[in-house]
């Protein structure tokens, strides 16, 4: 008996349909649960578009209309919707006018298809080319745009793929087979093989594209519990893990490491003249002038409570972060901060430890003592502990 007698292809184009519209609704059902992801409801639109793909050509099987030029358009319009929601999963912006060109051009092809049908080898060759060509596309996207956080899901998307192609290439190979179109058997087993891999293919670009929005979803939930919320800036949990490694890798090249402590000066009083959200707006700014100052390369800033920021200097001398210190308070105390109409003129204090012990909490501390000198000694002003 042969596999072709067992797996009909009227019974595997029903479980193919059903794998379709099972993975079609779960993108769509999650769609709906995690908002705001243009992505997934790109990709839901595509496997709801091919499934419907599949649906007119099973109907339709002697390629009439239906077939050749509704299936053909809906398999072109999933093609494009699965390659935006790639570029738009990656933050690429992708001129429209690229797939729809292709979209174009191969319904063209299918609309003289339709007209004057071809040989199946031709059919199936132009309709390999195309779906390699969508492949190789989406394939360079991943692999080319995918930043480090999100790589692992993209290679594994662009691995199967890469798989799609070289089933395409197998199925060329094997249509140019000597006697291929007198030969039943074989056609029926590439029919058969045709369905199956369609089925197996979607599955697992299912798989991958959950994957993909798996580890964005997860990257991207890091990045909000390690970050402030208002400045951006790394926040006191994130930053003492971070410090942490910093200060072994200095204490282990025996270098010295500066901790500088600022608190705005009174900036209760800012917030009781010009309303919080002018509050808000002195924090922002004091940020960016402390970035402008210049903040050497493996330092690290953060949020360390309301008003309070932490600036880590790795292999920096006391000499040089009480200079470091002393640039950046002048410099806040020059810029006042542009709110509507207005400039808030404010200042900081800037309590400076440098050590080379490992406790970075030590240091801390220490910086926190020098900074209550500077608040006594009449604030806006620089102490080293
Ligand atoms: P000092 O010079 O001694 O540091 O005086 P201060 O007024 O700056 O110190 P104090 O600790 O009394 O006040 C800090 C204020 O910072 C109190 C709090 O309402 C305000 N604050 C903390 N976080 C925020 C914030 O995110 N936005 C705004 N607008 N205000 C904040
Ligand atoms: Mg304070
Ligand atoms: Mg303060």
């Amino acid at each position: 008996m042969h596999a072709s007698d067992q797996l009909d292809v009227y019974t595997l184009g029903i479980v193919g349909m059903a794998v379709g519209v099972v993975i079609s609704l779960s993108f769509t059902l999650s769609g709906i649960v995690l908002r705001g992801m243009p992505a997934l409801r790109l990709w839901a639109a595509s496997f709801w578009l091919l499934s419907l793909a599949g649906l007119a050509q099973g109907y339709d099987e002697n390629g009439g209309f239906l077939s050749v030029i509704i299936g053909s358009l809906l398999i072109a319009l999933g093609n494009g919707a699965m390659l935006m929601g790639i570029a738009v999963h990656l933050g690429h912006r992708l001129a429209l006018r690229w797939p729809l060109a292709l979209i174009t051009f191969y319904l063209a092809i299918q609309f003289v298809f339709y007209l004057w049908p071809p040989s199946q080898g031709v059919e199936a060759t132009v309709f390999g080319v195309k779906s390699v060509l969508w492949d190789l596309w989406m394939i360079w996207l991943l692999l080319r745009l995918s930043p480090p956080e999100l790589r692992v899901s993209c290679a594994f998307t662009a691995l199967i793929l890469s798989i799609d192609i070289l089933f395409y290439l197998a199925r060329a190979g094997a249509s140019v087979y000597p006697g291929m179109d007198s030969h039943v058997v074989l056609a029926t087993a590439l029919t058969t093989s045709n369905y199956l891999f369609g089925i197996l293919c979607t599955f697992l670009l299912g798989t991958g594209f959950s994957l993909m929005l798996a580890q964005r979803i997860t990257h991207d939930l890091r990045c909000a519990a390690d970050t402030d919320g208002l400045t951006g800036l790394l926040n006191r949990a994130a930053m003492f893990t971070e410090a942490g490694r910093v200060v072994a890798e200095c204490h282990a090249r025996g270098e010295s490491v500066a901790v500088l402590m600022f608190d705005l000066d009174n900036f209760k009083a800012i917030n009781d003249q010009w309303g919080h959200a002018a509050g808000d707006r002195v924090l922002r700014h004091f940020v960016e002038v402390i970035r402008a100052a210049g903040i050497k390369g493996g330092a690290l800033f953060s949020r360390y409570g309301g008003e309070e920021f932490l600036l880590l200097l790795p292999a920096t001398k006391a000499d040089e972060a009480l200079m470091v210190a002393e640039s950046m308070r002048s410099r806040v105390a020059a810029e006042p901060a542009p709110f509507d109409c207005h400039v808030i003129a404010f200042t900081t204090s800037v309590g400076v430890a440098t050590s080379p012990s490992p406790e970075l909490t030590t240091m801390v501390e220490a910086a926190d003592a020098a900074l209550y000198r500077a608040k006594h000694a009449g604030r806006n002003r620089v102490a080293l502990a």
